[in-house]
């Protein structure tokens, strides 16, 4: 089990600091109070990182971190106080980052320096220089920082690069490359990746103040003077990053309904024309099926609205486990109504399938606990499902939902618990 190494001759920091990772991060921690103990918990483990005090009494002037540093420990240091000087000995170790003590809301910022330094593990940055000393600084300052760095001296390759590891998330970008102009290489990356799937930051050397803002309304993301302090890096790169995390996290919420995780209407009615229109021009066929529970407000009323939205929850396990084609659109369209878009070979196969899933769900049995006060009730809720299905490509998949729709009308007419098509 991967842990935390906290490393502080202070009891309260190391207790607070513990519970909080423990809490907001979900990992466990190993608590040592001093140089020997440090030495010895090294020796008995391997570890995530780890968030050093500079000062411990038996090590005064930082060697816990050289020595922490020297077994490959990634580092957060802390520190008392707020000296120039000892802040760029500090970085200069090769440290994920320093924090001091005394700021407000130092704790937050260690959860974030934490939580910041274990998502860098899984992001890939881009360098992008000719200069070879620049790439060689700039990438031992992304490795202390626990990024997975890529690196090349031409700019005719970085969309190269971009277009074989699709997952890398930011490029440090040398405004002057010999081979490129750069702002026609932001251009051409633009076309492919938005700037919150790749963040771009330029940097260089000597730039007329004017071309900044080109380059910034070309797409990058930020802009960096060279030669720049390592902190200031640090942080620029930081804030890229989370800029990117934060936007992505926006959309993907703007398109998901969060208490299914399924897809919502919008994403649907965005998505599924696409698709029509592929299926159109290639010739493949793609069904359109509404879904609706029967009877829900029956549910509701007897069990109360809770237990409604765990029978939705339920119901769309159900449906992601049964259609997790990739190929397969599936949204919440409405209250208990779902939309799937489905690529099919044969009518028969995918009717066939379609019964198989109806039969399912009424065969399914939702066991829920519910406790009121001192009354523990064991619930087995049971519902079914009503399908309307169109077949047919029809004019335009808004037509191919009304048909669809009338269909699911008929099968509730017929008793529901039944599939038209
Ligand atoms: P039918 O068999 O004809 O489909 O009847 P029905 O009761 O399923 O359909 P109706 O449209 O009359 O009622 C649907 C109910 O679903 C009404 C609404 O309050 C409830 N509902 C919509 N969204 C949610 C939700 O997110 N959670 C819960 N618990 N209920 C919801
Ligand atoms: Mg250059
Ligand atoms: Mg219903």
């Amino acid at each position: 089990m991967a842990q935390i190494l906290l490393v502080d001759d202070d009891k309260f920091v190391l207790k607070v600091l513990s519970k909080l990772i423990k809490e907001k991060i979900g990992i466990e921690t190993v608590l040592v109070m001093n140089f020997e103990e440090l030495e010895k918990a090294l020796k008995e483990n391997t570890y995530l990182l780890s968030i050093c005090d500079y000062h411990l009494p038996d090590a005064e002037h930082g060697e816990a971190i050289d020595f922490l540093i020297k077994n490959k420990v990634p580092t957060i240091v802390l520190t008392a106080s707020y000296d120039e000087k000892l802040r760029e000995e500090i970085l200069e170790k090769g440290v994920i980052d320093y924090l001091v003590k005394g700021i407000p809301n130092i704790t937050d910022h260690i959860i974030y320096a934490v939580s910041r330094a274990l998502r860098n593990k899984k992001t890939k940055i881009l360098i992008v220089d000719d200069s070879q000393a620049d790439r060689l600084l700039m990438k031992k300052i992304l490795k202390n920082m626990l990024f997975q760095v890529f690196e090349t001296s031409r700019g005719s390759e970085a969309l190269e690069i971009l277009n074989k590891y699709p997952d890398i998330r930011l490029m440090i970008l040398d405004y002057y490359l010999p081979d490129e102009d750069t702002v026609e290489l932001i251009y051409s990356i633009r076309e492919k990746f938005k700037k919150n799937e790749v963040g771009i930051i330029v940097v260089s050397g000597v730039i007329k103040t004017n071309m900044i803002p080109v380059l910034l309304k070309a797409g990058a993301n930020d802009f960096l003077s060279k030669p720049f302090s390592k902190e200031e890096f640090m942080v620029r790169v930081n804030n890229t990053i989370e800029m990117l995390d934060i936007i992505n996290e926006l959309e993907f919420y703007a398109f998901k309904d969060p208490l299914t995780g399924l897809y919502n209407r919008r994403y649907f009615f965005e998505e599924a024309p696409k698709l029509w229109k592929l299926a159109k021009r290639y010739g493949f066929k793609l069904a359109c099926i509404i879904i609706d529970i029967d009877d829900f407000k029956k549910i509701n009323d007897t069990y109360g609205h809770d237990i409604g939205d765990e029978v939705l929850k339920d119901f769309a396990k159900h449906l992601r486990n049964f259609f997790r084609r990739e190929s397969d659109l599936i949204a919440r369209t409405g209250g208990e109504e779902f939309t799937l878009f489905i690529r099919y070979e044969k009518k028969e196969k995918l009717l066939e399938y379609l019964e198989k899933f109806r039969k399912y769900i009424e065969e399914n049995i939702l066991k829920i606990t519910v406790y009121l006060k001192d009354l523990k009730e064991d619930l087995k809720i049971k519902y079914t499902i009503s399908m309307g299905v169109e077949l047919d490509l029809k004019d335009s998949l808004k037509e191919m939902v009304i048909f669809a729709d009338r269909k699911l009308y008929e099968s509730k007419n017929k008793g529901k618990n039944c599939i038209t098509f």
